[in-house]
């Protein structure tokens, strides 16, 4: 016997139509487009936090170096695989002296030695690959350039020459000892570095109140920086310009970001 099958009753073995299919398609669409920003920063986040942990190493590194050393800091600036012990991290990103690939420049050194941890000398949101080697460096965080004071073996050199002006410890504090840092929770200790600038050991800043640009730092989390400070804490620094990490080789002379490393960077 035939049956009848009205034309309001539904199959259900049928396909889906092509507008179910677009309105499918739409509502995963913007569910993923309400997801994704949220994952974004959510990944943001935990590169922050990786960060800070290391940063918050290095400095325990570099107060358990004082501690053993009758209080007297890690030097900085250059030195070779020769010489690790003269600084904090030997080598530079720039010289293609081998340091540019090699971890053991700053592991045979006086923090690596402490710290025991590559990782905690890079910044894991990094990607520059040099240009040579094809590979990332294997350092992105460099330290203030008034803390420690200059590998001996430096002195007297044209660099040096050169940043006489800016190193003048009749009004400006060069840190030597632990003890002699007075503000300790105010001054800038480790940073992220931008590989447009980074080579030797040290994070160069201008003292407190010039318009003058150091060395650059990067905006990797967010348009932060990751910075320690003596005192063992550690923090972020939100970028107010981005011409302060896209500049080059530069910040913005007389900007408020410019003017913030430099006011964090010593004391008189
Ligand atoms: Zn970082």
């Amino acid at each position: 016997m035939m049956t009848y099958r009205s034309p309001g009753t539904l199959n259900p073995r049928r396909a889906f139509t092509l507008i179910e299919l677009l309105v499918v398609i739409a509502i995963i669409g913007i569910l993923a487009s309400m997801l994704l920003p949220a994952l974004g920063k959510a990944k943001i986040r935990a590169q922050t936090t990786t960060c800070l942990s290391n940063s918050k190493q290095l400095a325990l590194a570099w107060t358990l170096y004082a501690n053993d050393s009758n209080q007297n800091l890690t030097r900085h600036f250059y030195s070779t695989l020769a010489d690790t012990n003269l600084t904090w991290a030997a080598g530079n990103m720039k010289a293609n002296d081998g340091s540019e690939s090699n971890p053991q420049f700053f592991m045979h050194g006086n923090l690596g030695k402490l710290a025991d941890n590559e990782k905690v000398f890079r910044c894991l949101t990094d990607r520059y690959v040099h240009p040579t080697t094809q590979k990332p460096l294997p350092r992105t965080v460099s330290m203030n350039s008034w803390m420690g004071g200059l590998n001996p073996k430096v002195t007297p050199n044209t660099t040096y020459n050169s940043l006489t002006a800016i190193y003048n410890q009749n009004i400006w504090k060069m840190f030597v000892t632990l003890d002699s840092i007075t503000q300790p929770s105010n001054l800038l200790l480790f940073g992220d570095e931008s590989p447009n600038t980074i080579d030797n050991a040290d994070f160069l800043m201008y003292p407190p109140g010039t318009a003058t640009s150091g060395n650059v730092p990067t905006a990797n989390h967010g348009g932060s920086s990751v910075f320690s400070y003596p005192d063992g804490h550690v923090e972020t620094r939100k970028w107010t310009q981005t011409q302060t990490y896209t500049g080059g080789l530069q910040m913005r002379p007389n900007a408020v970001d410019t003017a913030w490393i430099n006011d964090h960077s010593t004391t008189q």
